[in-house]
Formats: structure tokens, C-alpha cells, sequence
């Protein structure tokens, strides 16, 4: 079965790409924030849902008004994609994944999307509309033989290093089918807490980043605002930010890549951000990213593979119910991290009977949907049947 696979180098523009590029950023930026301007004011004024279509007629008239000619100096293709995005931020927003779509800002990550009739790839070469030479890559792994790209998104991140991303669609085979499953706890205190007991994620691994991090960015507020100290700043505030990103990434890729080679089932909860308890703590901040990076890595390896990922809803009382006797407790503060069941009297530790507690309901989910389902994620929806029983 052909799967679509993204793939992601570093890329060394030149001055003259760098320049292109800018502009084909800030025009992307433009066009996001005048339709996600248009869609909000759309839907408070008139009531009236504005889709793809509308904002794409909408942007070919504003083209043409005198004072926006500038935009039609770009490939219009990253313009069309940025709709396109909005389109997915929404998407993301109504299925409550996601806070509602915000302005892009210029020291924000910047990215540009083209689909295949805005580049040439020939095996070796990679060329973008309006550019004069290719792109200099660093082909850090091959790309399959024969791929054919469908579309590429150039990225600058904060630190201002520039990425390109190539999606091909492969044939990626499928791992040895296993009967072992597993339910994983996203924590707090550790990164991930396994059913079989498994602790895994030292939070020292990440915590001397974070004081770093918290250093420049307490070093950056103090500085005069529009100062070139201030700018220098910033940047080295992204950079750390980056690094720490990019530690976290690869750590997140390993754990998923050993637990859907391990496991023909893994169940976690669903980390819908509405539900999420607000804490606008540094280090929270950027767990609730890397989760959410490691649950999506392990969907789409789960596709890949032909493993099956069962997402629990976060309705369901993992952390405060009695693996061993299904008691519930009212309340489970956050620090608590040891309980003793007063039904059974079996002591727990919290994540463990957390995973434990995600794993027998994720099964029970996944029975229930039969063994008929696609590789994939499966997904529990409220009112499933909650058996009282231990996985095996
Ligand atoms: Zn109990």
C-alpha cells in the first residue's frame, strides 16, 4: 500500500534565494492573517462561513486592486497554500485540537508550501518557482528511488535555519504482525510511563535545557524594546529554543519508532488541548508539544506499519480509578503521586495505574471495533463499554 511520507533536510539558500524566499514568506504570512481576517469578521458580522473557495476568488480580486499588486510578484502557489493551511488550522480548531487560529508574526517560524507545478525535482536537483538555481540540500538520508515529490514546504525556523520538507508517496513494509500491546501514560514528571511499568523520559534529560531557556528569555524581557541587544536576544532565546526542539523531536521519533515495532496495539489518551488543564509554565508549555509530536508520530508509523493506535478520550478517569477493583476516587491532586485504593487497599503508583487503566480500556475499545479495523488509529468515543478487566 502506497503511503505519503514527508521527509526533511536542511537546506543553504543563497543571498539571492534568501531574498525570494523572504518575500515569498512575508506574502504567505499576508495572505493568512487578511483570510483568517476575513473568515473571523465573516462569521461575527454576518454569521457566514467563508471556505476555501470563497478566499480563494476573494485573493484573486484583492490581486488586482492596485495597492496589493506586490502579491502577484510571488508564485501565487505558496499564496494558495497558505489558504489551504488556514483551512487545516480551522479543521483542527472545530475538532477541538486546537486553540482558534492566531496572526502569523514575522519572528515566528515561516513557512512556504508548493505543490508540484511550482517545482522541478529531477533526481538530483530541486528547483523552485522564480528561482534561478537549485536549491543546496543536505541529503542527510536519500530519498526513496524514483520518488516523485506531490508538494515541498520551505521552513525558517526562529533560529533562522532554513528546511525543506519532501512529501513522495512509498511502499513502506509492513512490520511481522505481534500479539503484544501496551498502554503509555503521558506524564508530568516522566515523559511516558509504560502499562508493563516501564518509566521512560528522564526529566533531568530535559530540565538543563529549560533553565537555559528560562535564563535568556528573563535576559531578553529586561532588554530596551527595539534595541539591538534586545534583537540579540531574541535570537539567542530561539536558539536554545530550537535545540531544545530538536532534542526532544528525536528523542519522541526513537520511543515511537521502538513501541510500533514492539506492539501490534498501543493505546494513550487524547490530548485534546481544550481539555488541558491551562498552565502557562515554561516546561508544561513544552510537554503539551512534544506530546502531542509523539502521539501524532506514533498515528502515522501505526499507518505505516499496519499497527493499530486506540486513542482514549480524555473523559475517561485513568488517573483516578483502581486498576485492580475499578473503584473511583473524587479527586486526585496532581502532586499526588503514590495512592492507596480504599476499596482494595492495593497501593498504586499514579502513572503506572494510569497506563495500566489506559491500556484495558484501549483494548476493550479495540475488540469491540473488532479485528476487521484498518491499521491506524482507532478512536474511543463516550459511551464505550468499560469492562472491568485486566489486560493480559
Ligand atoms: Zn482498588
Amino acid at each position: 500500500m502506497k503511503q505519503k511520507r514527508a521527509y526533511k533536510y536542511r537546506i543553504y539558500p543563497t543571498d539571492e534565494q534568501k531574498q525570494v524566499l523572504a518575500r515569498i514568506f512575508g506574502c504567505c504570512r499576508f495572505v493568512y492573517n487578511w483570510a483568517l481576517r476575513q473568515k473571523t469578521d465573516a462569521f461575527y458580522k454576518e454569521q457566514q462561513r467563508l471556505y476555501y473557495k470563497d478566499l480563494s476568488e476573494a485573493l484573486t480580486q484583492l490581486k488586482k486592486q492596485p495597492e496589493y499588486t506586490w502579491l502577484s510578484e510571488v508564485s501565487s502557489v505558496p499564496l494558495q497554500q497558505a489558504l489551504r493551511h488556514l483551512d487545516k488550522a480551522f479543521l483542527h480548531f472545530f475538532e477541538g485540537h486546537a486553540e482558534y487560529p492566531t496572526f502569523k508574526k514575522r519572528h515566528d517560524q515561516q513557512s512556504a508550501t508548493y505543490t508540484d507545478n511550482a517545482f522541478r525535482w529531477d533526481g538530483t536537483d530541486l528547483m523552485l518557482a522564480k528561482m534561478h538555481a537549485p536549491l543546496d540540500i543536505v541529503w542527510s538520508c536519500p530519498l526513496p528511488k524514483g520518488a516523485k515529490p506531490s508538494s515541498i514546504t520551505i521552513t525558517k525556523d526562529c533560529a533562522s535555519r532554513y528546511f525543506v520538507s519532501i512529501l513522495v508517496e512509498e511502499d513502506i513494509p509492513q512490520l511481522p504482525s505481534t500479539d503484544r500491546s501496551i498502554g503509555a501514560d503521558l506524564g508530568l514528571k516522566s515523559f511516558v510511563v509504560l502499562s508493563d511499568g516501564e518509566v521512560i523520559g528522564n526529566p533531568k534529560f530535559f530540565r538543563e535545557d529549560e533553565k537555559k531557556l528560562a535564563k535568556a528569555q528573563r535576559r531578553h524581557a529586561k532588554k530596551k524594546k527595539g534595541s539591538k541587544n534586545r534583537e540579540k536576544a531574541r535570537k539567542k532565546v530561539a536558539k536554545i529554543h530550537a535545540r531544545i526542539t530538536d532534542r526532544r523531536r528525536d528523542f519522541s521519533h526513537k520511543l515511537s519508532t521502538r513501541l510500533i515495532r514492539e506492539n501490534q496495539t498501543i493505546c494513550v489518551e487524547d490530548l485534546a488541548v481544550k481539555n488541558m488543564v491551562k498552565n502557562h509554565k515554561l516546561s508544561k508549555a513544552i510537554s503539551d508539544v512534544s506530546w502531542s509530536e509523539f502521539v501524532s508520530q506514533l498515528e502515522y508509523k501505526a499507518r505505516w506499519y499496519g499497527r493499530h493506535l486506540v486513542k482514549i478520550d480524555k473523559w475517561y478517569p485513568s488517573s483516578k480509578r483502581c486498576f485492580d477493583c475499578g473503584h473511583i476516587l473524587d479527586s486526585l491532586a496532581l502532586d499526588v503521586r503514590e495512592w492507596t485504593c480504599p476499596e482494595c487497599v492495593v497501593h498504586h503508583d499514579r502513572d503506572i495505574n494510569a497506563a495500566q487503566n489506559i491500556h484495558a480500556v484501549g483494548l476493550t475499545v479495540f475488540e469491540a471495533c473488532g479485528e476487521a479495523v484498518r491499521p491506524g488509529t482507532v478512536k474511543a468515543k463516550p459511551g464505550t463499554p468499560q469492562r472491568n478487566r485486566k489486560a493480559s
